[in-house]
């Protein structure tokens, strides 16, 4: 298959989740919805259940803002309207991590909002890193793994969840290599986005095989030129608009740190004897990223080095409006730019952004300084 089909198959699954829950029920399988941003997906997968991204959507808010203040992060608020709305009906049950404070507020107003599909929080330790840490995510793991058998009558075993690990640990690689593969191809920001858009609406043993194809036809395919090439840094980057107005102004995202795309492949869960132990391990392995306890501002440094890595001539920082861990780290990230004689960017994103003249502007106004 060319690359152009195998890309028009992953912009199916990320445009029309809805068809892919009804394509996995139709299958017979249960589905268990996962919020941002880190959720112990090889769990869910080892018991036999598909676990499928919620992210929001570009959508209206009204029956949320009966639960949300206003001044919240619009990821959480869409998410909650959909869920009111009936569009995850279907589901078996949601897992949302603690990583913010809005993440916490979803799961609470979530038990009352959506009675339909039970929640389960998976509480994450703030000092991830030391023994007392670990075992603080590996209570949390049990905890999840209960509440999934309660939910779904589906059973845990190491043995299932060693083998998962290696799939999701394939599925990294494959990302890993598909965002290196994309520094330098013909490929547009939009149908980027889709390969990682679609990852959350997949079964990753589907979505391996598909993105495998994917590297075998971009390498062997052309390379993009005379682009201003740009690394992406945020939460999410998956505004259609948005990346129309990057691929119109001939900008070139040749590498990521959003927390819906590359953030998710970066570690790899270990190779230990207990497979639970080695998935506590990899959340304390994990960092660089807003989310996770970073007092050193690892991330800033990270995206510098990336930058440099793959040639990018600028940084386009991804404001998610409301987000106050990513608001707190704007800052250093704009020294260290500055520091680096790197150009950079600040756009603030909203899922209820309509007009996009300003980022027009701003886009435009940027690759002029180039
Ligand atoms: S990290 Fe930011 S964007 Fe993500 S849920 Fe929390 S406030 Fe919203």
């Amino acid at each position: 298959m060319k690359g152009k089909e195998l890309l028009a198959q992953l912009h199916e699954a990320a445009s029309s989740p809805k068809k892919q829950l009804e394509k996995y029920l139709a299958q017979g399988k249960k589905v268990v919805a996962v919020a941002p941003v880190y959720t112990p997906n090889e769990i869910i997968h080892s018991m036999g259940l598909v676990p499928m991204g919620v992210w929001g959507a570009d959508v209206e808010i009204n029956e949320a803002k009966k639960y949300f203040p206003a001044f919240i992060c619009s990821i959480m608020q869409t998410a909650l309207e959909l869920g009111i709305k009936g569009e995850y009906d279907g589901v078996s049950a949601i897992v949302i991590p603690s990583l913010c404070d809005s993440l916490k507020c979803l799961g609470q107003n979530w038990k009352y909002a959506v009675k339909n599909i039970p929640f389960i929080p998976m509480t994450y330790p703030q000092n991830r890193k030391p023994d007392y840490g670990k075992k603080f995510t590996k209570a949390g793991y049990a905890r999840v793994i209960s509440d999934l058998t309660i939910a779904t009558g589906a059973q845990f075993s190491e043995f299932a969840l060693a083998e998962s690990i290696k799939v999701y640990n394939e599925h990294n690689a494959v990302m890993r290599e598909f965002a290196e593969i994309a520094a330098d191809a013909d490929i547009t920001a939009a149908a980027r986005n889709d390969v990682f858009k679609s990852a959350w609406f997949m079964l990753p043993e589907e979505h391996t095989a598909i993105v495998k194809k994917l590297n075998e036809a971009l390498k062997a395919g052309p390379k993009a030129k005379g682009k201003l090439r740009v690394l992406v840094t945020g939460i999410l980057a998956d505004s259609p608009s948005l990346l129309k107005i990057f691929d119109e102004n001939g900008v070139k995202v040749v590498f990521d740190d959003v927390a819906h795309e590359s953030r998710q492949y970066r570690t790899d869960v270990p190779d230990m004897e207990n497979p639970v132990d080695a998935m506590a391990q990899k959340f304390a392995d994990m960092g660089n990223c807003t989310l996770l306890y970073d007092p050193d501002k690892n991330r800033v440094d990270y995206i510098v080095e990336q930058a440099k890595a793959h040639k990018a001539d600028g940084v386009i920082v991804l404001m998610t409006k409301f987000c106050d861990p990513e608001e707190f780290d704007y800052v250093p990230i704009k020294r260290a730019c500055a520091a680096a004689g790197l150009k950079h960017l600040n756009i603030e994103v909203d899922r209820q952004m309509v007009n996009y003249q300003q980022a027009a502007t701003m886009v435009q106004a940027f690759k002029e300084m180039f």
